[in-house]
């Protein structure tokens, strides 16, 4: 089988960032210690108006499930802003 190999490709936490763009490799966001997780990670809502956050680094935490967690909380935040001020959408 290795005769058919082309190409070889290792990543390390070194490289890591260049190819994935994560900052210093960390493909978790912030480190998973209890210092780090849950509410104690960044939250949805930032105080500059109309910035919010949603990814890894932000509650509730790294890994992909968690990711798609924090994308539906700040779209709920936008979409209940956006509904308070009047703004509705076409289902
Ligand atoms: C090798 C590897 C294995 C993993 N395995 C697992 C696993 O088994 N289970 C699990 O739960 N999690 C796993 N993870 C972690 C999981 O992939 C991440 O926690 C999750 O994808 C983070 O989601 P995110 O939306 O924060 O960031 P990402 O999924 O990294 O998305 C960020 C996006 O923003 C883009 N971007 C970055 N900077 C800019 C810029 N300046 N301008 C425009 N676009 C930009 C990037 O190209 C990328 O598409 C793994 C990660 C890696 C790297």
């Amino acid at each position: 089988m290795s005769s058919s190999v082309e190409v070889k490709e290792i990543a390390t936490p070194l490289n890591d960032g260049e190819i994935y763009w994560h900052y210093k490799g960390a493909i978790y966001g912030w480190s998973q210690v209890l210092s780090q997780s849950s509410y104690k990670r960044l939250g949805n809502v930032t105080p500059i108006r109309n910035l919010f956050l949603a990814s890894g680094w932000t509650i509730p935490g790294g890994g992909i499930c968690s990711s798609m967690l924090s994308g539906m909380s700040t779209a709920k935040i936008i979409l209940r802003k956006n509904l308070s001020l009047g703004r509705h959408y076409a289902t």
